[in-house]
């Protein structure tokens, strides 16, 4: 089970204080407010990522990171008495009765407000007051406030709320036209009818509507800028960006890209995981870049051992026959369709006329999910060359035996009966194929570089199978991080001229090898 109030504890200290939130009432109360009592069933195992959720009417529950940085700048205070508009879940209004007197929180929805006064009252809450109407009108008979907090983004500050605040008095609220981006303004009322104004940045709210916020149809649901405001819509903006190309099967398609022949990489992101179209344009791409600019890597979101078979076959290599038949696994139309198998034949026939050989182009997976098929492929490779050797990786790997079949059920029994055994023996086997490689440098070369790195896949995909049974971000980091270093390992194995085309989904490819090389194409 995961442990929600360490993942609370961990969500304040890394997400807020080492962020720079560090009023004690804030962090004390965020440490107090269980979040996985405000978000709706299913969600409570994110409730802790440092992220907003989707609550019912189409609303959201903020991040917490903005929550308690709106209550920062609103230097809430013991003793306060502080007015919330847009309850939402309830869950900022009850962090605000942590620390305050009295909250007094308003909502548009009906069902929000009724859900969040319920959730007070099991939590045993009992200093906050619901309301359903239009918060941008205030709560003039509890007026005046301390703080008044705005959770929806409006046109600008309503008078009415600023003329409940009392001297002294902070407004937060998130104000602009932009629905993609607002400024969270800070008002303070300086004196009876005199009041300053602060800018804290860039953020991104759902919008206030009301008498003093938006119109209903100006653009909640359609998510449109109202309308007195130039819009662009999506199509447009992509209009704008897009080049008109040729049909695929015309060479000046390919040729089209000629412009990135200079560039380590080529990044061709997708979306679907698979049109007939998009998979024949992506080849014919990759053919243009190979043929004529030398690329010599095709590095593709699949699994290590499953494209080494491909690979073995392009680039005319000695086939060494599986235990298990490659691209099994799902989604397996992704790799196992016509576009592709017409792609691998044509560049084993390329790869035909190319001397000397080690001039090939490869085709490399960066995935990690086959762990059996790894485990086999070190063993076999073993067993070839250093049949000693391969016995102590039998008895190394023979601790994931049991999951091999099901991987995802050993993050669960790792949790019961300890994982350190198969953690160490795991590493162990990948730092002694590692240390074979440095030492056979020269000799046996795409042998056991493919062997390697099947055993750094066991490796990450021991960690990762271990951390995905807790869901959230990290295992899809080390997923990623894992193909990112997997690209790095074949580019250093090719060579420094090595240039490479990856094919792999449009979030995997989008950050890091962006930052690294800069270049993205499609
Ligand atoms: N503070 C909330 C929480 O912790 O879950 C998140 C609020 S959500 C980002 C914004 C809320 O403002 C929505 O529930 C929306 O229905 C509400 N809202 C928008 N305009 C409003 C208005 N004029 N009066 C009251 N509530 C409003």
């Amino acid at each position: 089970m995961l442990d929600l109030s360490r993942e609370r504890r961990r969500m304040v200290d890394v997400h807020l204080s080492r962020r720079g939130i560090h009023d004690r009432e804030i962090l004390e109360a965020m440490r107090e407010v269980p979040r996985e009592a405000f978000v709706d069933p299913g969600y409570e195992e994110f409730a802790y990522e440092d992220g907003p959720l989707p609550i019912a009417e189409d609303q959201t529950i903020s991040q917490p990171y903005i929550v308690a940085f709106m209550l920062e700048m609103a230097q809430v205070n013991p003793g306060d008495q502080v007015l919330e508009v847009g309850t939402g879940s309830g869950y900022a209004a009850a962090v605000i009765s942590r620390i305050v007197d009295h909250v007094y929180t308003i909502e548009r929805h009906a069902g929000l407000a009724e859900t969040a006064r319920r959730r007070f009252e099991k939590l045993g809450y009992r200093n906050i007051k619901v309301r359903t109407g239009d918060g941008t009108k205030g709560w003039p008979e509890a007026a005046p406030f301390d703080a008044i907090i705005v959770a929806a983004s409006g046109p600008g500050a309503p008078l009415a709320l600023q003329q409940q605040l009392d001297v002294g008095g902070r407004l937060i609220i998130p104000v602009g036209e932009d629905p993609e981006e607002q400024r969270l303004l800070k008002v303070t009322r300086t004196g009876a009818s005199t009041y300053s104004e602060e800018d804290f940045g860039a953020v991104r709210f759902v919008p206030l509507i009301g008498e003093e916020g938006w119109r209903e149809d100006d653009r909640i649901r359609t998510g449109r800028a109202p309308s007195h405001l130039p819009t662009r819509s999506l199509p447009q903006m992509i209009g704008a960006a897009v080049e008109p190309l040729p049909e695929i099967d015309d060479p000046a398609f390919a040729e089209a890209f000629d412009r990135f022949a200079e560039r380590r990489l080529v990044l061709l992101g997708e979306a679907s995981h698979g049109t007939s179209e998009f998979y024949r344009a992506r080849a014919a791409i990759t053919r243009r870049l190979i043929e004529k600019h030398g690329f010599a890597i095709v590095a593709v979101e699949a699994d290590w051992p499953d494209a080494a078979a491909i690979d073995r076959y392009v680039r005319h290599r000695r086939h060494s026959p599986a235990a298990v038949r490659p691209f099994q696994r799902f989604p397996a139309w992704m790799w196992r369709n016509t576009e592709v198998a017409a792609f691998v034949d044509w560049l084993r026939n390329h790869n035909q006329r190319v001397r000397p050989s080690k001039h090939r182009a490869g085709f490399y997976g960066l995935d990690i999910y086959n762990m059996s098929g790894s485990i086999a492929a070190v063993l076999d490779y073993l067993d070839r060359v250093d049949p000693e050797a391969a016995a102590i990786a039998r008895q190394r790997y023979g601790c994931l035996t049991p999951w091999q079949k099901e991987p995802s059920t050993y993050g669960r029994a790792a949790l019961s009966s300890g994982y350190r055994e198969c953690e160490e023996a795991v590493l162990k086997q990948c730092r002694d194929m590692l240390a074979r490689q440095i030492e056979h440098a020269g000799k046996d070369g795409a042998e056991l570089f493919d062997a390697a790195q099947n055993a750094r896949l066991i490796a990450s995909a021991e960690r990762y199978y271990r951390v995905m049974y807790y869901g959230g971000s990290q295992s899809w980091n080390l997923r990623d991080t894992h193909m990112f270093e997997t690209l790095q390992h074949i580019l250093d194995a090719r060579g420094p001229n090595a240039r490479a085309v990856v094919w792999a989904h449009n979030s995997h490819i989008g950050e890091r090898a962006l930052h690294r090389d800069g270049n993205l194409a499609g």
